[in-house]
């Protein structure tokens, strides 16, 4: 694993009292061997390492926080905001249906992957149709509509004579007419790009002007999913990707590299064959498969509560400048986590010892809720609130993304508000009286 190789590189680091250009070679060495083990693109690791080498020169220096600890950090924190911090739901048109368009070489498990996209999308409460489109391979359409019987989804075919644009026209048709949310057209493949192929897609796409164009990658493709990428980004335009046979040994590289090539996210990954393995993509998870991790995880989360720590006395500047924000209070929030159960710490509180179990419960309820709606934001979100008081459909997609209502969402970011102004008129680090904040 990357830790025990980092180990030598790191007793290097640890014996500096800062990070520098001379002390750091090691372990980018050791970095970029392990993400070329992951089967990341050769270019991206180049870049990637890099922007690591970059980052951790320009590091400040914390106190109490040992330079081989500050820079395995930063090295996972850079892979999670390459692959993109935050999960990304389903693209929504705004009048039904949403047209999601199913891209990528044969045998990827594109038609897998649409039947598992319609059973998430059905356990979501949105209807669906899939449309098969693959008339090349006699027995595609067959797969789609057992599959279809299997997830109860219905399927547009019209046989394997006619022409796939024709069928994925109609395909969308029909969902408009039945009142279908999504409809999800499942394409061809062929075992290499081919010109027949991109010139098919290219023309559906134009036909039935898709929400979502996602690539189905193989995970186990290795270093050819960045060419991949590259071309059907560059010929179709895609807006998102599903990794597929993760739950194979491969180390997950091709994640890496799909972002960082298209820029889109990756929206799911598939864990098997049955029609429900399929997750949504979770960054943390794959960062820590690339780098073989476990143990290295735990050096970060040591690391980070040291930071945290640190990070206290900064934090309290932010306040009174009031730049607090979204990413702080999650940070405040992990920190009341670590420190164990609410009632715990709110029992030690003078005064707040008269609290009932039920007041306490419903506190940490509170808390819950509010950490789902915050991770539902984006980054951009996250640093700046005032975003969210002023979009409505913002406030609409972390709503759904985090399953709580419109209002609820709206009242965190309204309390946030009130919150921090306070904060900033009292000009000191700690939280006023909570009462009848978020939702309270
Ligand atoms: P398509 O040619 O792109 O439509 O690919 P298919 O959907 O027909 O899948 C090709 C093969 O990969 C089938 O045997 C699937 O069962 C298998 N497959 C698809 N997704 C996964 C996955 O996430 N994990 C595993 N283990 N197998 C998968
Ligand atoms: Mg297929």
């Amino acid at each position: 694993a990357l830790a025990d190789r980092l180990e030598g590189a790191w007793k290097k680091l640890r014996g500096q009292d800062k990070i520098s250009q001379s002390n750091i070679q090691d372990a980018l060495r050791e970095v970029r061997r392990a993400l070329l083990e992951a089967d990341v693109n050769l270019q991206v690791v180049k870049d990637f390492v890099s922007e690591v080498e970059t980052k951790a020169l320009g590091a400040e220096v914390i106190s109490g926080v040992r330079p081989d600890q500050q820079f395995v950090k930063i090295v996972h924190e850079q892979l999670i905001e390459v692959m993109g911090d935050v999960n990304v739901p389903l693209a929504e048109a705004e009048t039904s249906p949403t047209v999601v368009l199913m891209a990528g070489l044969q045998g990827t498990g594109k038609t897998t992957a649409t039947a598992k996209l319609a059973l998430h999308l059905r356990k979501l409460e949105r209807s669906c149709l899939m449309v098969a489109t693959d008339v090349y391979r006699p027995a595609a359409i067959d797969q789609l509509i057992t599959l279809g019987k299997q997830i109860e989804v219905p399927v547009f075919e019209l046989g394997s004579d006619a022409n796939p644009v024709e069928i994925a026209r109609q395909g969308v048709e029909r969902a408009k007419a039945d009142g279908i949310d999504t409809v999800i057209i499942d394409t061809a493949g062929r075992l290499q790009i081919d010109t027949d192929m991109m010139a098919e897609l290219a023309t559906i796409k134009e036909t039935v002007q898709p929400n979502e164009v996602l690539l189905v990658v193989d995970s186990m493709t290795g270093q050819e999913a960045a060419t991949l990428t590259h071309t059907f980004h560059e010929q179709i335009g895609i807006t998102g990707a599903i990794l597929t046979k993760m739950d194979g040994d491969s180390r997950g590289g091709a994640a890496l590299s799909v972002r960082k090539i298209s820029g889109q996210p990756i929206k799911f990954v598939g864990v098997g064959e049955k029609v429900e393995a399929l997750q949504p993509f979770y960054p943390e998870r794959i960062a820590s498969r690339i780098l073989g991790m476990g143990d290295v995880l735990t050096l970060v989360e040591k690391a980070q509560e040291e930071m945290d720590l640190a990070d206290a006395e900064k934090m309290q500047e932010k306040i009174l400048e009031a730049k607090f924000d979204f990413t702080d209070f999650l940070k405040q929030l992990k920190l009341l986590k670590n420190m164990g159960s609410l009632g715990g710490i709110m029992k030690m509180i003078p005064g707040m010892n008269k609290l009932t179990n039920d007041q306490l419960e419903k506190g940490e309820t509170q808390l819950k809720r509010c950490e789902s709606m915050i991770r539902s934001m984006t980054v951009q979100e996250r640093k700046n609130p005032d975003l969210l008081s002023s979009s409505p459909s913002r406030r609409r997609r972390i709503a759904r993304g985090s399953g709580y209502k419109e209002s609820d969402v709206g009242k965190l970011v309204s309390d946030f508000q009130r919150m921090r102004s306070m904060m900033q008129q009292m000009g000191q680090g700690r939280f006023p009286g909570m009462d009848g904040m978020f939702g309270g």
